[in-house]
């Protein structure tokens, strides 16, 4: 497995964009930052986007990759996949075809530069050679982490924007995890604001850890607030976790 991180960041900023993981440059995980990063070639090779929950810095750049697909007269058909709260938000109120066109009409429905593809909480879809199951998170709006397990045997959960999320660990249960994607929005100080909105802080980070039953091999860090990074950075570093440590924007892991 391949992961280019095309955006890690909790907000925008020069050098800071919003969430978006390629797996193998075709499966796309969340879009906060993809046609934003990726040229033309980069975004074609796009077939599947799976989204963690429908708030913005999370799916905005669906609209602006139909868009190219349209404009460049592309062959590419891509799959949004989530659950069904979470496309009926993308339906209603980003490609509603008044704040943006409807996709998934666009030529015609036979035809459509998008398809919407439902999953169900705890049921796997096969993708790629690629088996990947939505886990409910905790957040303001409904939302999934996705686990990807290859048939190498190596995995990867990656929770999206989530708040703790004690049953979740107890479902993913004895599944070992070689890479862990989990946010951390928040500095400490910040706990109860983290809480109530649905986010992590260092410290939130260190008690989700406890509850995993096999500490993930590597464990990396999404979604900060640039604002305050540095002391997310050192609040992080305080925790004396082993291979733990912030993503950065653009670079590529390999699980
Ligand atoms: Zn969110
Ligand atoms: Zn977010």
């Amino acid at each position: 497995m391949r992961i280019k991180v095309l955006g890690c960041s909790g907000a925008e900023f020069p050098g800071h964009n919003p969430p978006g993981f390629l797996l193998d440059g075709v499966i796309l995980f969340d879009a906060g930052s993809l046609t934003n990063v990726l040229d033309k070639h980069g975004q074609s090779a796009i077939k599947d986007i799976f989204i963690t929950h429908a708030h913005l810095d999370h799916i905005r750049d669906i609209s602006f990759l139909a868009d190219n697909i349209i404009v460049e007269k592309r062959k590419q058909r891509v799959n949004i996949i989530s659950i069904p709260s979470v496309i009926k938000t993308i339906r209603k109120h980003l490609l509603n075809d008044s704040l943006w066109p409807d996709f998934t009409m666009i030529p015609d429905y036979e035809n459509a530069v998008l398809k919407y593809v439902e999953l169900a909480i705890n049921k796997p879809i096969g993708i790629n050679g690629y088996r990947i199951t939505p886990y409910k998170v905790t957040h303001s709006v409904p939302a999934v982490g996705y686990l990807v397990e290859g048939s190498s045997g190596k995995s990867l959960f990656y929770t999206g924007d989530t708040g703790p999320i004690t049953a979740t660990w107890g479902k993913i249960g004895d599944k070992r995890i070689n890479c862990l994607i989990i946010e951390t929005s928040f500095p400490n100080r910040m706990r109860e604001l983290a809480i109530t909105t649905g986010h992590l802080t260092p410290q939130l980070l260190k008690e989700e850890l406890l509850k995993i039953r096999h500490m993930p091999e590597n464990i990396y860090i999404t979604h900060p607030k640039p604002q305050h990074l540095s002391t997310i950075k050192s609040e992080l570093e305080k925790l004396k976790v082993r291979n733990l440590r912030l993503l950065i924007d653009g670079e590529t892991i390999k699980v």
